[in-house]
């Protein structure tokens, strides 16, 4: 059905290792490539351990498996150039480099008729003033490149004393939303479509911390909701699995960012469905038939960040729970170090 034997990961976190553990249960190998501490190695096939910048280590791994895919996407264009001269990468380089560059994401969604917050470039501290006098205040600082959970944001309450994040930015206006939610939506090479149902999403500083379905917004928004992200997966010929996450608001729905990869408002799938998320990404990267999305539970997700990995020993006894742990070495406070998925009905 499909020629793909080896599936190499970039990056070697929980995701690659959630999708390692997905993979070989459809009997398929993967090769993991990280140049850091590499949790995914631990249930996958092989690990490279090498910097992005090795390029006979990139090399060696290319040419030992039939698809790269990533569950990072900030690997150095360098890397990925010389991967693809190799093997095919999926989901594909625009994908990537639209979600990699806020500025380029949010050009993007607005070209293809979808709403973003108000934005603004900031390449530098001086074009702070001018970007400030047009978006205002409230508005958010985040760095084009390289943000994840929060990091490389400054919220700015006052126009006049706003802090500068250090490195090319944009300028968000703050969008008053009433909820978050997120769709993950998989597409696969032969253009077909599976959206699992949008999860709401609660953030504290920056991080999320829990994920709840049925979202329980009515069926108008979350069709519209499915509907954006089936467009965007189209508009980028995408293929495997795609976060999107959106802020609702009185006037609509507005996109905050996507994210090229599975994506954590996507664990309770898990226990939600009878192909997770993991398994949808692989099918799609390995060129198989997507399979059933379809929830038959209703799920809180939530994520054991730093210490929370004290309250282990009653979640593990607790009932209708199920524990995730990501095997990694010391619980730093702000660390997802694994999550639980308790089914609620
Ligand atoms: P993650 O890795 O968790 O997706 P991130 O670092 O990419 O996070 P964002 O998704 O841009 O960051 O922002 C994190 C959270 O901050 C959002 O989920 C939301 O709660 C809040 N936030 C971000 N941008 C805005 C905005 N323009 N208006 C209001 N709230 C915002
Ligand atoms: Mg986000």
């Amino acid at each position: 059905m499909s020629d793909v034997r080896i599936i190499g990961i970039l990056g070697g976190g929980q995701l690659g290792r959630m999708l390692s553990a997905a993979a070989s249960r459809l009997g398929l190998r993967c090769h993991i490539y990280e140049p850091c501490a590499a949790p995914a190695a631990d249930v996958a096939y092989r690990l490279t351990n090498a910097p992005y910048e090795d390029e006979a280590a990139l090399r060696a791994f290319a040419e030992s498996v039939d698809v790269v895919t990533y569950e990072f996407e900030n690997v150095p264009t360098s890397a990925l150039d010389l991967i693809e001269s190799i093997v095919p990468i999926r989901p594909n380089r625009r994908a990537l480099a639209v979600s990699q560059d806020r500025l380029t994401e949010k050009t993007f969604l607005n070209e293809i008729g979808l709403t973003t917050a108000p934005f603004a470039d900031v390449p530098d501290q001086a074009a702070l003033a001018g970007a400030l006098a047009g978006i205002g205040a409230p508005s958010i600082l985040k760095t084009r490149r390289l943000g994840y959970d929060g990091k490389g944001q400054v919220r700015i309450a006052d126009a006049a004393v706003a802090e500068w994040t250090g490195a090319p930015s944009v300028l968000e206006g703050f969008v008053d939303f009433t909820a978050e939610i997120s769709v993950i939506v998989a597409r696969g090479m032969d253009g077909q479509v599976a959206a699992f149902d949008p999860g709401l999403n609660v953030h504290q500083g920056g991080i999320l911390r829990s994920t709840t379905v049925p979202c329980g917004l009515p069926g108008r928004v979350t069709t519209d909701a499915v509907l954006i992200a089936a467009r965007i997966a189209a508009a980028l010929d995408y293929v495997g699995v795609m976060g999107v996450e959106l802020f609702v608001t009185p006037q609509g729905l507005v996109v905050n960012e996507i994210a090229p990869r599975v994506h954590n408002s996507g664990h309770w799938t898990q226990a939600g469905c009878a192909v997770d998320q993991f398994e949808q990404h692989i099918r799609a990267v390995a060129g198989l038939p997507l399979g059933d999305g379809k929830r038959y539970a209703d799920v809180v997700m939530e994520n054991l960040i730093g210490d929370d990995l004290a309250r282990l020993p009653d979640l593990l006894r607790a009932p209708d729970v199920q524990v995730h742990l990501y095997g990694k070495g010391e619980a730093r406070a702000g660390r997802k170090m694994g999550h639980v998925n308790r089914i609620t009905r």
